[in-house]
């Protein structure tokens, strides 16, 4: 009898157990096979029907060794979640019994009825067909009892309703100028250049019995209603804090969850606030990072119900403490690993890096407002711009060596250079460290930490497909220009030089390396003549400016009409999570809070007569007092619902002009939540916590 250690697999034996990756295609595939299909997925080559019949039996006897009898294709439409069906692999056979079956035809197309998924109007519902495309890039995997394949959705006329078909197209899109620019500096090997990101992923966990117990969480994955706790995130002491037992025991099976399905997850803390955690993969391929993060996510929600936990996503699931961020890494690699934004010993001497850091500047500055608008939601507006994220206005923090680099390039005199500096610990067992030539800048949305950019406007719960589809394609833009400029007669450095001066002087405006959290930063941005676009409302309508929508039809991502659609559906979205909060406010003070207070003064106006039948000279102030100002706060929540609900049921919440609609909702509908908010938030401080109706905070973030 082993022991259960001896039992566990070790974690390289247990990593990628459950997916159907190179190892197994090797094992499993007949030579000419593997070769056919590794083409298709390296190269891009046209998969024929017999290659993929072969591919499917394997795949399908591969998967029901694992324990899979269905199939589904997995996709990711336009909500930003996932969507899969699963069909089984029986088949009956002329006796009456069933074989398990998958052929080449299924593994390549399905044919979900897409009627019911956002569509932006792209797709009349009578035009219910929708097709799914196997993306061999990303590896089908098992989970649960299915194999799943990883694919694009579209519609019968060709129009794109998912996040991965843009996505893939964004990163060819690179590839190709990159290649183009790789020539140039004599490279003729690489193939293909890719994107790769590694997402930094938050999140809080809650104890399952009181999340239930709050309709606002269950119905919005945030908390309408709650004061403060006496104690919230002021200490620091959660940061990096020990784990818990419970938290700990959560995090060891996320992890092997993930590494099953060979995510690279690498990195686990607590964060700032109070029930807090991050999780972080190592970086891979941005099409299979993107995956890979919206598997984490659902596998979050997965483990922490098996341990009576909820893992909430919502980007403020809190008021008064942070609220929660996803980190988008990204950087630019050659096929054969080379990190074109890794500067080297001399950076300044670097040409290609100072290109495509140069590339990266344009694209940010003169795209502003695609990544605000590639990260806006209803959930991430409670965070912009609230001095614990970064500011809604976009900005590159580039450290002070890099941004002195450039300042004599733009000047046009030698680099002084930066004394090479030794961090010295002062104690003899200590190693003296190196120091990074960047430190730190949390406050900058868009900060170059030593060979990637750290993107750090994302909300915890959006899917990272819409901020690497604008990173991609705006960078594909600017490689674009520069090959056009530099595939030119003329020797090659002195041109590169002068590109890279001329987009530092036209375009220095965006670099900033001070503190984004401050008042002055606001005014010298408005100054600088960057974009502020505070909420959603403001950013969104700017994406269909000409400027973006001739951006993304020179790189074949989206058509006009599907740009609409996207805009139509993230508008809806917004409004009608906001008409949900909404609703649910008003559910929960009508049917929960209002009530729970009323018996409350109640008791206390049966004590005050108790007390009084016993010594009749009682002056009772306490409770008088207490009956005054709650009936008094009473009548003012009462004001308020009634308020919010008739200003819900205004037919401007309902124009079919989805932009004047969403600027109701924020004008209108989200100050009235949040002065209810306030009204019963000062309620509870005044009922007994037996009668109030819900978990506090002080339950929700410290009983875990
Ligand atoms: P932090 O920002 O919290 O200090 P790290 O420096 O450890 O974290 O890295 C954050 C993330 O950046 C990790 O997911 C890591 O894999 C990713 N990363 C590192 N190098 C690259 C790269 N070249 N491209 C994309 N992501 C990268
Ligand atoms: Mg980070």
């Amino acid at each position: 009898m082993g022991t259960c250690a001896e039992n566990r697999k070790s974690v390289p034996a247990l990593f990628g157990s459950a997916v159907f990756n190179d190892d197994v295609m090797q094992e499993r595939l007949p030579r000419d096979v593997y070769k056919s299909l590794r083409k298709t997925i390296d190269e891009g080559k046209d998969l024929d029907l017999t290659v993929a019949n072969a591919v499917a039996s394997a795949m399908k006897d591969w998967a029901v060794e694992q324990g899979a009898t269905h199939y589904t294709h997995w996709f990711q439409p336009l909500n930003g979640i996932t969507a899969e069906k699963h069909d089984s692999f029986i088949s009956p056979t002329s006796d009456g019994r069933v074989i398990m079956q998958f052929s080449g035809k299924e593994l390549i197309k399905g044919e979900p009825d897409a009627s019911s998924f956002p569509s932006g109007g792209l797709r009349a519902t009578f035009e219910a067909r929708g097709y799914t495309a196997w993306d061999p890039t990303s590896y089908a995997f098992v989970k649960g009892d299915s194999l799943y394949i990883p694919t694009a959705f579209c519609s019968y006329s060709g129009q794109v309703l998912d996040k991965k078909t843009p996505l893939l197209r964004s990163m060819e899109d690179l590839s190709r100028q990159a290649v183009r620019i790789l020539r140039l500096f004599g490279d003729d090997k690489t193939k293909q250049v890719i994107t790769t990101v590694g997402p930094e992923q938050e999140y809080f966990l809650i104890d399952r019995a009181l999340y239930e117990k709050r309709a606002d969480l269950r119905f919005c994955g945030r908390t309408l209603f709650g004061a403060q706790a006496p104690k919230g995130q002021e200490l620091e002491d959660h940061y990096y804090g020990s784990i818990k037992p419970r938290v700990q025991a959560f995090m060891k099976e996320l992890d092997e969850e993930l590494w099953k399905l060979g995510i690279l997850a690498k990195t686990k803390h607590n964060e700032v606030a109070p029930a807090q955690h991050e999780l972080a993969p190592i970086f891979t391929t941005t099409n299979i990072a993107c995956d890979h993060n919206q598997l984490t996510m659902e596998v979050m929600k997965n483990v922490a119900a098996r341990h009576g936990l909820t893992c909430l996503l919502h980007e403020k699931p809190f008021a008064g403490v942070n609220g929660s961020g996803k980190h988008n890494n990204w950087s630019i690699s050659t096929d054969s690993g080379k990190n074109l934004l890794e500067p080297g010993k001399k950076p300044e001497e670097n040409l290609l890096f100072l290109l495509i850091l140069a590339a990266v500047i344009k694209g940010v500055d003169e795209y502003q407002d695609l990544l605000r608008i590639s990260v806006a939601s209803a959930g991430n507006d409670h965070r912009l711009g609230a001095n614990e994220a970064p500011p809604a206005i976009i900005s590159m923090f580039l450290g002070d060596e890099l941004t002195a680099i450039l300042a004599s390039i733009e000047e046009g005199r030698p680099y002084e250079g930066a004394p090479s500096k030794k961090l010295e610990t002062g104690v003899h067992v200590l190693p003296d460290l190196n120091m990074d030539t960047t430190d730190r800048n949390r406050t900058s949305p868009f900060a170059f930490t030593g060979n990637k950019f750290e993107f750090r406007s994302l909300g915890s719960a959006i899917s990272i497909a819409c901020p690497n589809i604008m990173l991609n394609t705006i960078v594909a833009e600017e490689l674009r220009q520069f090959a056009e400029f530099l595939e030119g007669p003329g020797e090659l450095a002195p041109r590169v030089t002068e590109l890279v001066r001329k987009v530092v002087t036209a375009h220095k405006r965006i670099i900033f390396n001070g503190d984004g959290y401050s008042p002055e930063w606001v005014e010298e941005a408005k100054r600088r003549g960057l974009l502020n676009l505070p909420t959603t409302v403001d950013a969104l309508p700017r994406y269909l400016d000409q400027k973006n929508i001739e951006l993304f039809a020179r790189h074949k991502i989206y058509t006009e009409a599907e740009m609409e659609a996207r805009y139509e559906t993230i508008m809806e979205e917004y409004v009608k999570t906001l008409h949900i909060e909404a609703l649910t406010m008003i559910g929960m003070v009508r049917q929960e809070v209002l009530p729970a207070v009323s018996r409350y003064v109640q008791g206390l106006a049966e004590a005050v007569n108790a007390k009084r039948q016993a010594v009749s000279s009682l002056p009772c102030r306490a409770e008088a007092a207490l009956i005054e100002k709650l009936s008094g706060q009473m009548d003012k929540a009462f004001e308020l619902v009634e308020y919010l609900d008739e200003k819900l049921g205004n037919p401007r919440s309902r124009s079919v002009n989805i932009l004047s609609a969403a600027t109701y909702y924020r004008d209108v509908l989200v100050p009235a939540m949040e002065d209810l908010r306030g009204a019963v938030d000062a309620m509870e401080m005044h009922v007994s916590a037996e009668c109030w109706p819900y978990p506090t905070y002080a339950d929700l973030m410290f009983r875990v």
